[in-house]
């Protein structure tokens, strides 16, 4: 047998993470007085069939998992109030229940979200230390729509912000940026930075969806952090080719003119073809592309340090391919596992389409 070739990515993920409780209720499958109780809206199937995926072909095994522990509680406390911990705590020890807008807990909510920080904190660990470049990091409960004093939408923690804190607090990082593809706005990411100008938050969503009159061209920041946000929603019904053209024409530019020393994808695969909760139509041969293109980007930038950590993706049939599509991509593996439903999802109307490209270009004009 030839050796396989090296990855050039870890992975870091705790089963835990798996056994986050929602069953408080969140989103359309929550209890309600005219509606056969039932699933959560959010729940572990996409992850966990990721996750068997990643382990049936290999990919778990060539990359080779991390050890993960809880958040260190300062690098929580560096972007979440501590009353707002008490409270995610006190919630737990209570049996369960949701702590701000749609976000339930369990039992054991409060160490298992902040597993999940730690998860991407791991990462960061990897990649910033002795580790190879690269890292995915599967993290649950999500954490985008997290604010310092609330959760929301399925988000406990910022997980993707925890880390951002760790990086610079224990390694030699002063400039991160977060590129959320996420199909929702990641709104408590941009909140929580948006006066920092040292780290440069990037949300590709579609437009005016979840949370409804927010993600807007407009917010560019404030203080120290004006122009280090950047909003681009996108109209329903994008595919790849609008997707990549977003990342080609203006994230990477505005990566490049941060120039940051670690990268951050807040990885949601909610914008594929299969979602429930998003109107777009990215493939798995798309979310490959998509972590192409930033692992260039990281290449040309930072010495190739990028980090893709899971947010969103509800779809139990096509996470696990797009999920598998992008930890490729990062590792620089194939396994030859093929995408199902690719014949259903890739074709022409895929190609960036007129009224996408018109609305693409007006948010160049309005962002530049
Ligand atoms: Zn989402």
């Amino acid at each position: 047998m030839s050796p396989e070739p090296a990855s050039r990515a870890t992975l870091a993920y705790h089963e835990l993470c798996l056994w986050h409780d929602t069953s408080a209720g969140a989103g359309p499958g929550e209890v309600d007085a005219w509606i056969e109780p039932g699933a959560p809206g959010e729940g572990p199937a996409a992850r966990r069939r990721l996750k068997s995926l990643l382990d049936a072909s290999g990919v778990t095994r060539r990359l080779g998992a991390l050890t993960v522990e809880e958040a260190p509680r300062e690098c929580l406390l560096a972007v979440h109030d501590g009353h707002y911990l008490e409270h995610v705590a006190a919630i737990a020890r209570a049996g369960g229940g949701t702590v701000g807008h749609n976000a339930p807990i369990g039992r054991r909510g409060f160490e298992i979200a902040a597993l999940a920080a730690g998860v991407v904190c791991a990462a960061v660990d990897s990649v910033c230390g002795p580790g190879p470049a690269r890292a995915f990091a599967l993290p649950r409960p999500a954490g985008h729509h997290a604010s310092r004093d609330t959760g929301m939408g399925n988000c406990v923690f910022n997980n993707i912000a925890v880390a951002v804190e760790h990086a610079r607090a224990h390694f030699d990082v002063a400039r991160c940026a977060v590129v959320d593809w996420d199909v929702h706005h990641g709104n408590g990411t941009e909140a929580i930075f948006y006066e920092d100008g040292d780290v440069l938050t990037i949300s590709l969503h579609q437009d005016d969806w979840y949370p409804r009159r927010s993600g807007s061209p407009a917010a560019r920041g404030e203080g120290p952090g004006r122009l280090a946000n950047l909003n681009v929603p996108l109209p329903a019904g994008c595919g790849d080719g609008a997707y990549l053209a977003a990342l080609e024409e203006l994230v990477v530019p505005a990566l490049d003119r941060h120039r940051p020393e670690l990268v951050i994808v807040a990885c949601g695969l909610d914008a594929s073809a299969m979602d429930p909760f998003g109107r777009m139509l990215v493939t798995a041969a798309g979310f490959r592309a998509m972590t192409a293109v930033l692992v260039g980007a990281a290449e040309a930038i930072c010495g190739g340090r990028l980090i893709v950590a899971l947010e969103g993706g509800y779809s139990p049939l096509y996470v696990p391919f797009c999920g598998l599509a992008a930890v490729e991509a990062l590792a620089g593996v194939r396994t030859g596992v093929a995408d199902p439903y690719a014949a259903r999802y890739e074709g022409e109307f895929q190609a960036l389409q007129p009224h996408q490209r018109s609305a693409l270009n007006q948010l160049i004009d309005l962002l530049n």
